[in-house]
Parts: C-alpha cells; structure tokens; sequence
C-alpha cells in the first residue's frame, strides 16, 4: 500500500514536471528563436542601414570635397602653368581646410613632387622615404582615389583619415594627387555616439580584416580574424557585399551585419551582444519554471494527504466493526498472534475476557433495533473505558466480545471483567419511554498458555461464558 502511493505520486510528479517543463522550454525556445530571427532579419540591418546612411553623409563629405579639388581648375592650371606663385596654392588649401572644417588639405605636384599644405611646402616626396609610399601608391593606382588611415604629415602624433584624390589634366595626364584629412579621433567620437545612440558596436574593416576604425575606448583584437568566435567567418565577411550572422562568444548570442562600403572600400560591421528583450525571457522562463514547480508541490501535496486519508478510512474500514468501533475478527487475529510472541518474550502473562449481553433478543425485541444498536455501542463505551491502550477489545459476534488483556493475570482479568460487568448493570439501566431497560451481560474468564492458537482460548473462555449464562447470568465464571 505504502509502496504503491510512493509509486503513485512519482509517476504523478514525472507527468506533471515533464508536461510542465516541456511547455516552459517550448515557448522559451519559440520566443527565443523569433526574438534571434527578429534581430538578424529586420532589426540589426535596420540599425545598420542607419548607421550607413548617416556614416555615409558624415565620411563622404571629404570625399566630395577631395573630388571637388581634383576637379577644380584653377588647380589644374597653376600646376599646368608651372607651379609658379606658391602661396596661390597655398591660401587656396588653407581656404579649403577652413571652409570645410578639414584637418588638413594637401596638393603633391607630380612634376616637382613637392607636398604643398596649409602651412606652406613641406617637403618633397621622395621613393627611398618609407613615409611617402602613399604618393607613389596613388600614381600608380586605377581607382579615382583612395582613403587611407596614416599619421598626419605636419604633425606626425595624430593619426589622419587622408582621401588621395588622382588630379589630371585636360588631356588626362596624371599631374599630382591632392585630397583632405579628418582627424581619426572625430570619427572614433563619430562612431561613439552611433553607438550610444544604437546600442550596437560599431566597427571598420579593411578587405584584409584589419580594423581601420573603432569607438574611443574599443581595446580587443586589431583584426577580426583573431576575435573568438568570429574568426570563423571572416572570410565569408571579407568576401561578400553584405552579411548577417551569428556567433556565440563565453556562452552569449553576438548578432552581426557586415556591409561594403564601396567609397571607402572598407566594411561596416554592426553587432549586438544582447537584447534587453532576451533578459526578459529568460525571466519569464524562471517565472514559468517557479510556478510549475510550486503547482506541481501543491499538488502532490495534496495528492499525498487525500491517498492519506482515503488510505486511512480504508484501514479502519477493513479492521474496525462499523456500528460499535471495536476491532474486528480479523484484526484481532492478527494482534492476538502479536500479542502471544511478546507476551512469551518479555515472559509477561495474558488473559482473555468474552462476554455477551443477556436477553439481548427481548431487548431487540421489546425496544427495537435501533435502541438495541445504542446499548451495543453503549456496552462497547463502557468496556473500553474500563481496559488499557494496549488491550484490545473486539466485537467477536452480534453482542459478543472478546477482550484481549496484554500483561494481565487471571486474578487481574477477573476483576477487570467484574468491573465491567458492574458498569454495564449501573450505566445501561437507561429509562426509555417511562419504562426502565435494564441491561446486564455475562462474563467468562480465562488466562493464555504459551502456543495457543485463538480457537484454543475461545473454546475455553466460551466455555466460562457458558458456565456464566448457565450459573444465572449477570456474572463472571473463571477457566483458567
Ligand atoms: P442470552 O442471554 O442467552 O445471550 O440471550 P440472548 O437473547 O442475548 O441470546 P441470542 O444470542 O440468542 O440473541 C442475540 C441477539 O442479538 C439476536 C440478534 O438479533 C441480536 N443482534 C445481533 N447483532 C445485533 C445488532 O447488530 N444489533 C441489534 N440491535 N441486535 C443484534
Ligand atoms: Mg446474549
Ligand atoms: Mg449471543
């Protein structure tokens, strides 16, 4: 019995965690995958198309004006006309660095290779110089210009975003190179406060995945190539226009989208790490796992107490007479048993009592059934109170009981049984209807030998009972 409830409410507990863990992981994970699906299909590359277009009006504003210079004829003609009047070249680069706000605004004539500046000329380029391998790159180059992160020519601390603009004649000789800079550490604020503005991280790449530009406080690797995670993928980036994608880095989900940025020949890479939606559903799920937890406790709490209680009336029903509350037959079986082996261990002495109503039939028969019913749970009453916990009272018959009397000798029996029977004749004489019913009932006594069996004593208690009756009845007879 208790093995099969302990069975019961398991397999309740299986069925209940398993068909609520399954629907919390389910809507945890439908969440998850459409909040991931969300992120890289509409709103990563919306923030990112964003993000381009605004860093397309801020960047290729040098880039314009750079074209603008390449373009400009006066320009071109004092550099045709034999780079007469320096300072002519000169005001009009402090003027295009001042109207536009620039860094820096530089000419390098091809012909007599001198780096014209704001500040006046300063230098020549020269082949063998390392730092102007920038000029002899753009002379050769097939694209209109180029940009190129490099430390500044006038002062060598600051590192310069230059646009290397190819300048030409009318003919379509090549006659020098010209262009701006915009100082790198604009940008790094530029792309702070996208990032702030976008939560996201903001990144340039050149083809080769260097990083070309970053926030201000950006301190990890300085190629994706070498980031966790994403190394994987760089040349799927590096290879293709546009890109959206995921890695995982220490556990966590980062979403990325890449796209060329064809003016600068470099990539845009945006990425999230999270979403404050993500933090939520995981908070959901903690909820969810919380309440099923809980609800699956009360119930098998409750489970547990009803199958308690049912299990309780059950054995009472199976072991108790209905109408007096007294053991049973089959109870009594058993606890006699029990009782012999103890009484035999502890070598202690046990006696039985059977006694049985007298003229029960005429009461029934005068008063009732019912009345007869209520001096039999009247007598149980009586006799009950007159013996020990330990002792047990059965009802053996209609109105005949067996009392079992654990540590009791013939002598104590006989007067436990005297009493009784005493009670029996005082307490029950009840008035009923104006008339007296006087109940009274007989008594047999006998003590319990080793290894008897309960016929052995019945046999010999009833016979007690029998010489009680015969001798008058009222009364207590002993068989010892
Ligand atoms: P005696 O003094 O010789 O014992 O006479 P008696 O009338 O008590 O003898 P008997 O054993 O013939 O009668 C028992 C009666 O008890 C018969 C039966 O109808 C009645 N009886 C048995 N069980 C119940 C019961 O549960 N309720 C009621 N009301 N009567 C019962
Ligand atoms: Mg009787
Ligand atoms: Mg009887």
């Amino acid at each position: 019995m208790k093995n099969s409830k302990i069975r019961f409410v398991a397999i309740l507990s299986i069925l209940l965690l398993s068909g609520f863990l399954s629907t919390c992981l389910i809507s945890y994970y439908v969440a998850h995958d459409s909040l991931s699906e969300q992120i890289t299909e509409t709103t990563l590359p919306l923030t990112s198309d964003n993000i381009y277009s605004e860093i397309q009006r801020d960047l290729l504003r040098p880039v314009f004006i750079s074209s603008l210079m390449a373009q400009d004829t006066f320009l071109r003609d004092w550099t045709m006309a034999g780079e007469q009047d320096d300072k002519a070249v000169i005001r009009y680069l402090k003027e295009i660095q001042l109207q536009y706000d620039t860094v820096t605004s530089f000419f390098v004539s091809e012909k007599t290779r001198k780096y014209y500046h704001p500040s006046g000329v300063l230098k020549t380029v020269s082949q063998t110089d390392p730092q102007d391998a920038w000029y002899f790159r753009v002379q050769k180059m097939r694209d209109p210009y180029e940009v190129n992160v490099d430390t500044d020519t006038a002062d060598k601390n600051s590192m310069v975003i230059f646009i290397n603009y190819r300048v030409f004649d009318y003919a379509g000789r090549y006659i020098g190179a010209t262009g701006v800079g915009l100082a790198v550490n604009a940008v790094r604020d530029l792309i702070d406060s996208y990032q702030h503005r976008y939560g996201r991280k903001i990144y340039f790449i050149n083809p080769e995945g260097r990083l070309t530009l970053h926030g201000l406080n950006y301190t990890g690797p300085d190629n994706i190539r070498k980031v966790p995670g994403l190394s994987k993928h760089a040349t799927r980036i590096l290879t293709t226009p546009s890109n959206a994608l995921t890695y995982t880095d220490e556990g966590k989900t980062i979403y990325v989208n890449s796209r060329m940025v064809p003016q600068f020949e470099w990539f845009l890479l945006v990425m999230q790490a999270d979403d404050p939606a993500e933090g939520r559903i995981l908070n959901t799920l903690m909820i969810n796992l919380l309440v099923s937890f809980t609800v699956t406790a009360i119930v098998l709490l409750l489970a547990y107490i009803t199958i308690g209680g049912y299990q309780r009336r059950l054995e009472e029903m199976a072991t108790m007479d209905k109408l007096t509350g007294a053991a049973n037959r089959q109870v009594f079986d058993m606890l006699f048993n029990q009782s012999v082996k103890q009484a035999k261990r502890r070598n202690s002495p046990l006696a039985a009592i059977m006694f049985d109503i007298d003229h029960f039939k005429n009461i029934n028969d005068t008063y009732g059934h019912t009345i007869g019913d209520l001096i039999l749970k009247a007598v149980t009453r009586t006799a009950k109170s007159h013996i020990r916990d330990s002792d047990i009272l059965c009802r053996w018959g209609g109105e005949e009981f067996l009392i079992l009397l654990t540590d009791c000798n013939l002598e104590q029996a006989r007067t436990v049984a005297e009493k009784i029977r005493k009670n029996i004749e005082v307490d029950q004489n009840v008035l009923h209807q104006g008339k007296t019913i006087s109940v009274t009932a007989s008594f047999g006594v006998t003590q319990i030998v080793n290894q008897e069996t309960v016929l052995d004593v019945t046999i010999r208690v009833d016979k007690a009972l029998y010489a009680a009756k015969g001798n008058g009845r009222n009364r207590t007879e002993v068989t010892p």
